[in-house]
Parts: structure tokens; C-alpha cells; sequence
């Protein structure tokens, strides 16, 4: 289980789960975790919700359930420029930024198709590909309101692994290692190898690294065992696993 876990979603993300922002923290308070994150999907998600939404989190409780609560966001990237579906402005207004590449939103010049149902956005060019999404993450951490880069193993975006890190490195910017990609039947496709090879790129520069349930919904929150697992293979240095450091000092790192 992890203490920390940043990256879940509630019904405002209008798929996978009706719970509310309370059941989550009810249920993290119940496993014993010691911080919630709450990171709904940015508005170009089809059904999650808006802005608004986004801005009102600035005056939500601090405290629910007997737990803290961080709120913040999984924001869409849109394109190879890096530029994210949620503005600056209310970025500002929240406790951190996940920017995450989705088919449903991600608009590349090597993708010909963007049907994210018929599993179709895909190219022939593989390389070309490669380059536009290495480019995105790298663009999207140049805003200073990105904390964390969500499962950047997605088999439909192949990347440049050293570059990721390497950028990683330069911006202060967080690994996610993802509990949904890894799992066995996961839409992102077989992303072991491409996690292990982001991880042992991140290891050169003793880079923090974040495990996320992704969960949507209460029942997952904090449950990672796949991500811990792979961690754990790589012998990935326990110190800079952001999960199992004091509240205190996740918050200090997640500020840099
Ligand atoms: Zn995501
Ligand atoms: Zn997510």
C-alpha cells in the first residue's frame, strides 16, 4: 500500500467512478494512508468537467476524513508543443499539475488517425513519432505549474527515454510509475520494458520517482503492487521513492 498517492480520480472525470472527492479520502483514511491527491482529468477528457471545476478547488477543506488532501490535476497535453487543456491561471490555483498523454486528446503530426475506440492512432513512422511525443513531455515540463509527467510508458507514444530523463532532471520534474499501465490487461499495452528502461534512465540522475494507483474510484486508492513490484526489481533507491517519505518532505519536493 502506499501512503502517498497523488493520483486518483473522482466522479468529475465523468468515467470509471461515481465517487466523490469524501469517498476517496474516507476510504485512504481507512487503509491508513497519510495524504490523498485528487487529480480529475483536464476538460478535454470527453465528459470530465470543466475549468471551473479546477478553480473551485481552491477553497475545498484541507482536511477530509481525517486526512490531508492535496488537489490538484491530470492535465490533457494536446499536442508536440507541450500546451496543456487547463490554463495557467487556474494551474496557479492548485496544489500540483499531472501532464498526462491520452488518445482521446493528443493531437501529433506523426498520428494520421485519432480514434481512440479503434485503436488506430498509430503511425508507420515510428521514429517520427517518437520525436513529437519526446518533444511533448519535454515542452509540458517546461511549464513551471507541471509537477509530475503521468505514465509516460503508453505503448501508443513511443519516447526517447534518456531525453525524458535527462529533461526530467533539468526541470525538476517527477516520474510516474503507474499501477494501470502495468496492469496485465491495461490499454496502454505491455509498458514493463518501457518503464524499466524510463526508470533506469532516471536511476543516472537520482531522480524522484512517484507510484500512482490511477485509481478511479475509492476501492484502488493507495494500491499499487505492480508499480511497487517493478521498483522494487530495479532496486530503484527507496529514498527517492516520493511514496514513503513524511508528508512534509512530499510536499517540499512536489514544490521544487
Ligand atoms: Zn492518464
Ligand atoms: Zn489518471
Amino acid at each position: 500500500m502506499l501512503p502517498i498517492d497523488i493520483h486518483t480520480h473522482t466522479v468529475a472525470s465523468g468515467h470509471g467512478t461515481t465517487d466523490t472527492i469524501a469517498d476517496l479520502a474516507k476510504q485512504a483514511h481507512k487503509k491508513g494512508m497519510t495524504l490523498l491527491g485528487v487529480s480529475d482529468h483536464g476538460p478535454a477528457t470527453p465528459g470530465s468537467c470543466k475549468e471551473s471545476y479546477f478553480r473551485s478547488l481552491k477553497s475545498a477543506p484541507r482536511n477530509r476524513a481525517g486526512i490531508p488532501v492535496l488537489y490538484g490535476a491530470e492535465a490533457n497535453i494536446l499536442n508536440e508543443r507541450g500546451a496543456l487543456d487547463i490554463s495557467n491561471e487556474v494551474l496557479a490555483g492548485l496544489d500540483f499539475c499531472i501532464a498526462s498523454i491520452h488518445p482521446q486528446s493528443f493531437r501529433s503530426p506523426a498520428y494520421h488517425r485519432s480514434s481512440f475506440w479503434d485503436r488506430k492512432q498509430v503511425t508507420e513512422n515510428v521514429e517520427a513519432a517518437r520525436h513529437y511525443n519526446t518533444e511533448a513531455y519535454i515542452r509540458a515540463m517546461e511549464n513551471p505549474h507541471v509537477n509530475v509527467i503521468g505514465h509516460p510508458d503508453d505503448q501508443h507514444y513511443p519516447i526517447d527515454c534518456e531525453a525524458l530523463a535527462e529533461a526530467a532532471a533539468k526541470h525538476h520534474i517527477i516520474i510516474e510509475v503507474n499501477e494501470a499501465s502495468l496492469a496485465p490487461e491495461g490499454y496502454r499495452g505491455d509498458t514493463r520494458e518501457t518503464m524499466r528502461r524510463i526508470l533506469n534512465a532516471c536511476m543516472k540522475y537520482r531522480l524522484p520517482i512517484l507510484l500512482s494507483s490511477d485509481s478511479h474510484g475509492a476501492v484502488s486508492v493507495g494500491e499499487a503492487p505492480l508499480a511497487e513490484g517493478l521498483v522494487a526489481e530495479l532496486c530503484y533507491p527507496k529514498e527517492l521513492i516520493l511514496n514513503f517519505m513524511s508528508v512534509e518532505d512530499f510536499i517540499k519536493v512536489l514544490q521544487r
